[in-house]
């Protein structure tokens, strides 16, 4: 075994083997991968070995579609067999909510590539002649849905990657991994210590395992899972071409052919997790003992839905275990905190999504950034807030939401509440109905009273829509009391806290007092966060941003780190405050403080320190909502006092509380952008607007060469605001933009902006398109509806109020 390498890939399930076939195909030779046992020793060996590209994130779907038209390509460079069968697939529909859904992602697919189409019940018993389409309502088709040999294919990456130049070192368990302080790893083996500059753990079933070796906590679990197949069945074999792949939501069930027969599988409802405290070393190719009446309701409606299965005996029941994390995605990338180790693992759908992983490692690694956004699976979308039980309880839900309608309105259940503020018994009391962001509650909206705090989980308009229109209304008209808890907050301190974060944000590091928005870029120019600068001090600066992005900037900003002269704290925990936004909103403010705030004294884009009530406080004179307002920020234990000072103060100025939701609609109507929907590592300024707050004059900052090249020679795409003539449905996202017959364009977010009562749609479209009152169409539930761009805000276009 080599004992200095520059990459050590544990583990040789499908993932691993990806992993180390992409190193190698970006030209990295020196790369290894050490297997426990055998290659495909985990999950992989038992994989029904079916893939799709269905995935609500577009990127994972594009990814998932790239991974499946790898397989040619790995056959022929390794000369070994994938066993492809590329039979395509129906998911079916028997409600209309559900059919709303697949209508949702197959317009999603018309601008990402993807070339699935809506079928209704005569086609699809036309596709799959063995099933009994009664209660089907339609489907959507995907001709790239498929199965393939799950050894075959990693045996394929694995010795295409040893053609490449990686080496492969069998039966020999990884013992443990110390990092030496200077990001490289030894990592202790049964057959010798290997010293290298990475370590990624692709250690799957294991990956829990491989973790603590790290000495890090990372969130998934595994679970079990069956599928049975089936002895010869005459209406399958009898057949001159393969069935397809179904997915029957209804039925939480899959099926496909499998030789003479076939193979069906269940997500069910009394689902378990398996060896929750650790899965034994010496676990392997044993199967789990089968459970089948645990399935046997999803097995009664399979024999409904395929009736030639009544007539067939069961020939194997496989049950096996395979790791989630709680959103069903995998956990990629650099694990924040642990410079060097990097992760591969909760691929619950290694041959629909491993291709994509690996290339996505490989990209990140060797060219220091991935080609898209991947922040679906970066490990960084989970915080260290995550418990075991915390993640036991949102893996099983994950689980049992395999098949699950995913509505943009929906909000899920479980390991909730898990982060609160002081003030979640008071907005409870008020009947708040809640939203969850990275692990923390924040007020989506107040549902009236006597009313059941729920909102329906729909595709169109919800039940919460008159309230808040109300809560925009009394925004726009009074004055609105809205927590401030969910942004992510930093303060930059030390001698150098200006100069260092000059060159890692866009924009000029503001005077003391004063306030400024900033974009940050990575080299190649795409946006890696935006933030709103305020300076409280010579040395001392804050940062705020997404609240769900805290791992991904501390991430970032500790990559970027000088060894001394200025530190990062996360603070977004610990300032935690209330905002007062609405033409009232100075009124209230001059009755808290003795602090002069004035427009005079306290105008746009400044911030003061000041006691608002008893309480000190770190005020800005900035809204989200876009018009006049102050966000304070102040320490938890304070919270409450605050609120009551400001409560107190607002009575008789119309104040009132006011959620997520309203906030998300108010800010519409000024066309501010929002993290990971407008603004997100696939875009860059130029693209996005955020260009005006690149100062290309200022010193050398990261992204700087990118930013110049694209002043000189303009992005083809930029963000626009478009009025959408629409009927009970607005926009959510990724929706596509006509123009005649082709699509040009897509959505990046939208809604309904309740006091200008217009729906509105944020969106790229072709730069010489992107003119005000030009005319396009936006595919909203298989409904074009006509568009057209607004180049000024609905409100305040001047920004009268903003300012003044
Ligand atoms: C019943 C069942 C059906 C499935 N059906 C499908 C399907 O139809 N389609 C699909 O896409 N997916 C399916 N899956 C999921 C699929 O199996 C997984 O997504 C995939 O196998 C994950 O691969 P992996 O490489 O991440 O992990 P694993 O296959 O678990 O591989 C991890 C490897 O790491 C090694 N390892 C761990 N620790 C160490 C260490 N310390 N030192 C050295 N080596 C180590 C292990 O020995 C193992 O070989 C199914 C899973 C099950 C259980």
């Amino acid at each position: 075994m080599k004992s200095r390498v520059q990459v050590v890939v544990i583990g040789g399930g499908v993932v691993g083997c990806s992993v180390l076939y992409h190193l190698t195909k970006m030209g990295w030779k020196d790369v290894v991968l050490i297997e426990r046992s055998e290659l495909t020793s985990g999950s992989t060996w038992h994989a029904a070995g079916g893939f799709h590209t269905l995935n609500a994130d577009t990127n994972m779907a594009t990814l998932q579609g790239y991974t499946i038209k790898l397989y040619q390509e790995l056959e022929e460079i390794s000369g070994q067999s994938c066993g492809l069968h590329h039979v395509g697939g129906i998911t079916l529909a028997n409600d209309e909510d559900r059919m709303d859904f697949l209508k949702a992602e197959h317009a999603k697919h018309r601008h990402m590539g993807l070339d699935t189409r809506l079928v209704d019940p005569a086609e699809i018993k036309e596709i799959c002649p063995v099933i009994n389409p009664d209660g089907v309502i339609g489907g959507m088709y995907d001709p790239l849905d498929g199965h393939l040999d799950p050894s075959g294919t990693t045996h394929a990456y694995a010795k295409a990657a040893r053609i490449q130049g990686a080496e492969i070192y069998l039966r020999n368990r990884v013992l443990e991994l110390n990092p030496r302080g200077d990001s490289t790893w030894d990592v202790v083996t049964e057959q010798g210590t290997v010293h290298t500059d990475y370590v990624v753990n692709a250690g799957g079933l294991w990956a829990r395992e491989v973790n603590e070796l790290a000495g890090v906590y990372l969130p998934l679990l595994p679970m079990e899972h069956q599928y049975l197949v089936t002895d010869d069945i005459p209406e399958v074999y009898e057949r001159d071409t393969e069935l397809p792949h179904v997915m029957d939501p209804t039925g939480e069930s899959y099926f496909r052919q499998e030789g003479r027969g076939l193979v069906l599988g269940t997500y069910e409802q009394r689902c378990e997790p398996w060896s929750l405290d650790g899965t034994p070393w010496d676990f392997g190719h044993e199967l789990l003992e089968n459970k089948l009446d645990r399935i046997s309701e999803s097995l009664e409606m399979a024999y409904h839905r395929y009736p030639c299965l009544e007539k067939a005996g069961i020939k194997t029941i496989i049950n096996g275990p395979f790791t989630f994390a709680p959103d069903g995605n995998p956990l990629v990338g650099p694990v924040p905190g642990l410079p060097g180790y990097w992760t591969a693992c909760a691929v619950m759908a290694g041959f629909s999504q491993g291709g994509g992983v690996g290339l996505t490692v490989a990209e990140w690694m060797v060219e220091g950034e991935p080609s898209r956004d991947v922040f679906a699976m970066d490990v960084a979308r989970f915080g260290d807030y995550c418990s075991r039980s915390y993640t036991r309880d949102t893996v099983v839900q994950n689980y049992q939401r395999r098949f699950a309608v995913g509505y943009p309105n929906e909000e899920l259940l479980a390991g909730r509440p898990f982060k609160t503020t002081p003030l979640y018994g008071i907005w409870k009391s008020q009947n708040a109905v809640f939203g969850s962001m990275y692990g923390m509650e924040a007020v989506n909206y107040f549902a009236p009273e006597g009313e059941e705090p729920y909102e329906v989980p729909t595709f169109r308009r919800s039940n919460a829509f008159e309230t808040i229109a109300e809560e925009c209304r009394a925004v726009r008209e009074a004055v609105g009391l809205n927590e401030v808890h969910n942004f992510g907050k930093y303060e930059i301190i030390g001698p150098d806290a200006e100069s260092w974060l000059n060159h890692v944000v866009t924009n000029r590091v503001p005077d003391e007092g004063r306030m400024a928005l900033t974009a940050m870029l990575s080299p190649r120019g795409k946006l890696m966060g935006d933030f709103t600068m305020s300076r409280l001090g010579p040395e001392c600066i804050q940062l705020t941003a997404s609240y769900g992005a805290q791992a991904f900037h501390m991430r970032w900003f500790q990559d970027h780190m000088p060894a001394s002269g200025v530190s990062v704290r996360n603070v977004s925990d610990t300032r935690i405050g209330l905002q007062v936004a609405g033409p009232n909103a100075r009124e209230v403010m001059s009755r808290v403080t003795r602090s002069d705030v004035s427009n005079e004294a306290m105008p746009f884009l400044s911030v003061r320190r000041m006691d608002v009530g008893v309480v000190p406080a770190i005020v800005c004179r900035v809204s989200y909502t876009g018009g006049l307002g102050y966000e304070i920020y102040v320490s938890p234990e304070h919270q409450v006092s605050l609120y009551y000072t400001l409560v107190e103060a607002g009575a008789d100025l119309g104040m009132r509380p006011f959620g997520m939701r309203a906030m998300m609609s108010l800010r519409l109507e000024k066309s501010f952008g929002s993290w990971m929907r407008e603004y997100k590592p696939d875009y860059s300024a130029a693209e996005t607007g955020l260009d005006r707050f690149v100062r290309l004059k200022k010193n050398d900052f990261i992204g700087r060469d990118a930013a110049m090249a694209e002043r000189d020679n303009p992005p083809a795409r930029k963000l626009v605001t478009m009025i959408v003539e629409a009927n009970d449905a607005d926009v959510v996202a990724d929706e596509p933009i006509w123009r005649g017959n082709e699509v040009i364009g897509f959505v990046t977010s939208g809604g309904y902006a309740h006091y200008s009562q217009k729906s509105v749609a944020m969106g790229f479209v072709p730069r010489e398109l992107a003119i005000d009152g030009e005319a396009f169409e936006i595919e909203i539930l298989g409904q074009k509806c006509p568009a057209t761009i607004i180049m000024t805000p609905l409100f305040d276009p001047d920004a009268s109020q903003m300012r003044g």
